[in-house]
């Protein structure tokens, strides 16, 4: 089991051209990689904290680059059984959904379309080495998680429940009953069932009069390789976690603050399982938090990976610092 925790600083927007920096990535000593964050004290801004990450990426690591660095070393470890998750932690607004996500045109591409592109290469490949003997077979699963209820992203808003999808233990492992899973042929096949399930899921949160930046958003990629009755089952997850600020001091609504309930319960839990991950602990405590035990976060021999995005304005100043002190492994040093 191992986990990676790393940072990324989004660079300004044009609008936000004129606004002042405070977020750095910084090496231990020059000539090192980057591994630091910087950000002021705010009670003394002539103090300067300091956070370690595995690896930290700076305003102009591209979508490439990234998803090159942290996620295409562990595709090869997906074929061989290995489950990969990987998560993207932040306030709204840090760049969340364009590293999961991204945008339309091919360089804008986030995790998500790159890991599955990936995972269609290779599935091809392996069927030509074999002379089509294994067979590679890619199933999807899209659901979100809103106050801390489970709703099918693949299925229209108008057949929600308001209670959710219930859970169910089977064989030692959390299932979400009712679930629906579909099988994608290729890339085009995969993009079409995206773009349609993150449609729901806008209309969903318009709906509840919520917004979709309260939900996690889970991604699950089942890849199933077959060769005569031996059976190979892994699966890769991608989260587009909910933001990460403290409502309580902006909005006081009674929904907003049911919402910020559920949210920080949820990334409490998270970010306490990345540490007993990361420390090598036996016990975990995925159970805590709906998310973590769907996911079953660190249970198998897999590969986890905690994405920390930062956005890199004072206006952030204090969301930043709480997101930095929580983000597991990110100690302040
Ligand atoms: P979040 O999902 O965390 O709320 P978004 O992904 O929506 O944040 O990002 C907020 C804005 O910043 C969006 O307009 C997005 O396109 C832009 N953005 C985020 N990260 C980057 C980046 N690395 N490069 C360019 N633009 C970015
Ligand atoms: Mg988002």
């Amino acid at each position: 089991m191992s986990v990676r925790v790393v940072a990324r600083i989004r660079p300004l927007l044009e609008k936000e051209l004129d606004k002042d920096v405070i977020v750095r990535a910084d090496a231990v000593e020059e000539g090192r990689p980057m591994t630091v964050v910087k950000i002021p004290n705010p009670k003394n801004e002539s103090e300067e904290f300091s956070f370690a990450f595995n690896s930290v990426y700076e305003q102009t690591t591209t979508q490439e680059e990234l998803f090159t660095a942290e996620v295409a070393p562990h595709i090869k470890a997906l074929f061989q059984g290995l489950d990969v998750t990987i998560f993207a932690y932040g306030v709204t607004g840090t760049g969340k959904t364009h590293t999961m996500r991204g945008g339309l045109r091919l360089a804008e591409r986030g995790v998500i379309p790159r890991l599955l592109s990936n995972v269609y290469r290779r599935g091809k490949k392996i069927g030509k080495d074999t002379n089509g003997e294994t067979t590679v077979n890619v199933a999807l699963s899209y659901y979100e998680i809103y106050n801390d209820k489970v709703f099918d992203l693949l299925e229209p808003p108008e057949k929600r429940t308001p209670s959710g999808l219930p859970l169910r233990e089977k064989d030692g492992k959390t299932i979400v009953v009712g679930l629906s899973e579909r099988s994608c042929e290729d890339l085009k096949d995969f993009e079409r069932l995206y773009i349609e399930a993150n449609n729901n899921r806008v209309t969903a949160s318009t709906k509840l009069n919520a917004h979709s930046s309260r939900s996690h958003a889970i991604l699950r990629v089942k890849v199933t390789q077959t060769t005569g009755d031996m059976v190979r089952e892994s699966t890769a997850s991608a989260i587009d976690l909910a933001g990460s600020e403290d409502n309580r001091r902006t909005e006081n609504g009674k929904q907003r603050l049911i919402e910020s309930a559920a949210i920080n319960k949820s990334l409490f839990v998270l970010s306490q399982c990345i540490d007993a991950i990361s420390r090598g602990d036996r016990r975990i405590p995925y159970r805590e938090s709906k998310m973590t035990r769907i996911l079953s976060l660190g249970q198998n021999n897999g590969i986890t990976i905690m994405i920390l995005n930062l956005a890199p304005m004072r206006s952030y100043h204090l969301d930043t610092l709480s997101s930095l002190n929580v983000s597991s492994r990110a100690k302040r040093i």
